[in-house]
This record gives C-alpha cells, sequence and structure tokens, in this order.
C-alpha cells in the first residue's frame, strides 16, 4: 500500500480484545459506526488511539464521541455539522469532518449529491461554525463484483472532491481527503486517488452479528 493512504482499521462489533493485539502489534487508527460502542472502546482503551467515526451519526448520538473524535468521516446535513460544532465548542475542541456523498445505486446507502453539498456551504449557518474543519470527502460505492461500476463512482467522488476543493477550498491545506475503499474495493479505490481507506473484515476476517 503507498505510504501516502492512511489505513482506519474498521473494529465495529469485534471486542476491545481484538483492538488491543492490534494496537500492541503497532496500528493506532481505528473506525467505529456506532457511537456508543465507540465510547465504550474508547475508554477502555489507550489514549493514543486515533478514533474515526465511519457510520450514519444520529445528532443526538454526537456527545458520546465530540470529546475524543479524531474525524467524522460521514458528516450528511447542515443539521448534523451544526450539532458537532455545538459539542466541539463545549470541549473547547476543533472537530475534523468529512462530507458524505452519496455515489452508489444502492438507495440504502446515506450522503450529499452535489447540489446539496454546495447548498450546505453556501449556507450563512455553515459559515458562522468555529469548532469544525471540513477536511474532504466520503463515498461507499455500490457493493458488487462489477469493478467498472466501482471505478466509475470513485472517479465521481475524486471529481466532486476536486470540483469542491476549487470552488470552496481553493486555499485551505486542510480540505485534502478523500475517504475511500473497503475490503472488496481498496486497491481500486487507491488507483483513483483515495487517501484514507476503511478497511474492516478484510484484516479481522467476517463479522458475527448477535
Ligand atoms: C463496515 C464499514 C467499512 C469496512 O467494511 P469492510 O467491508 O469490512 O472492509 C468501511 N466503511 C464503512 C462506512 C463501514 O460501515
Amino acid at each position: 500500500m503507498p505510504s501516502h493512504v492512511k489505513l482506519v482499521a474498521v473494529t465495529k462489533t469485534h471486542p476491545v480484545e481484538v483492538i488491543l493485539q492490534a494496537y500492541e502489534a503497532g496500528h493506532k487508527v481505528y473506525g467505529e459506526n456506532k457511537a456508543q460502542e465507540m465510547k465504550t472502546k474508547q475508554a477502555l482503551l489507550p489514549d493514543d488511539i486515533e478514533w474515526h467515526f465511519i457510520g450514519h451519526l444520529q445528532s443526538n448520538k454526537v456527545k458520546y464521541i465530540a470529546p475524543f473524535v479524531e474525524l467524522i468521516h460521514s458528516v450528511d446535513s447542515l443539521k448534523l455539522l451544526a450539532e458537532i460544532n455545538k459539542e466541539a465548542l463545549k470541549h473547547n475542541r476543533i472537530i475534523s469532518c468529512l462530507l458524505q456523498f452519496h455515489i452508489a445505486k444502492e438507495e440504502t446507502k446515506f450522503g450529499l449529491d452535489y447540489e446539496e453539498a454546495c447548498e450546505l456551504l453556501e449556507s450563512y449557518e455553515y459559515q458562522s461554525f468555529k469548532n469544525i474543519r471540513l477536511c474532504g470527502v466520503m463515498g461507499m460505492a455500490t457493493f458488487t463484483d462489477n469493478s467498472e461500476l466501482i471505478r466509475r463512482e470513485f472517479k465521481q467522488l475524486r471529481l466532486f472532491f476536486e470540483q469542491i476543493k476549487k470552488a470552496y477550498f481553493p486555499l485551505n491545506d486542510h480540505f485534502k481527503e478523500i475517504s475511500m475503499g473497503m475490503s472488496n474495493d481498496y486497491p481500486i479505490a487507491i488507483e483513483e486517488g483515495s487517501t484514507i481507506i476503511r478497511v474492516g473484515s478484510a484484516i479481522f476476517g467476517e463479522r458475527h452479528y448477535t
């Protein structure tokens, strides 16, 4: 894997022992998709772990992760961003966030379309937020064996990133991340310009939901 790509090891559903083992082997960056699960694990694990929130986040759950979260990948509304800003202020922090785009064929996946993202960025309310920092974009490709479809979706996300960078963040060095690529598609994502991949089952094996 190229050294400019950051690996978020996705440990959702796995117990803290699994994380501790990977931590002791030297990995410090972990991803979770449920706020309470992340909070519980964070309290039990070393302080120098970087916690990335990758799942759909409800506004009323932001409080669980605001004290420590490193990057929220899944911002998909102004309302959520306002809540993150509010909770970040309470803890005297600036929380880094990515805008999640809907790039997949599946309707069930979350995320903004391009116009919605522009509306958010142009809103007066967004421009008043002092405790969030937008650092880029995130997306999930369709779950499929069709690698050409996956590649097209990742190309689309990269294009959104470049257009938004140019229009809204031209002189902002923080706006530089493209979070795309999971176990079944991260090699394509890296070819298409991913800077952060989120990989679970390819590292820890299949998840068992109980
Ligand atoms: C679970 C999850 C991943 C990791 O999925 P794997 O297929 O296990 O690699 C990545 N991103 C998000 C948003 C997830 O929910």
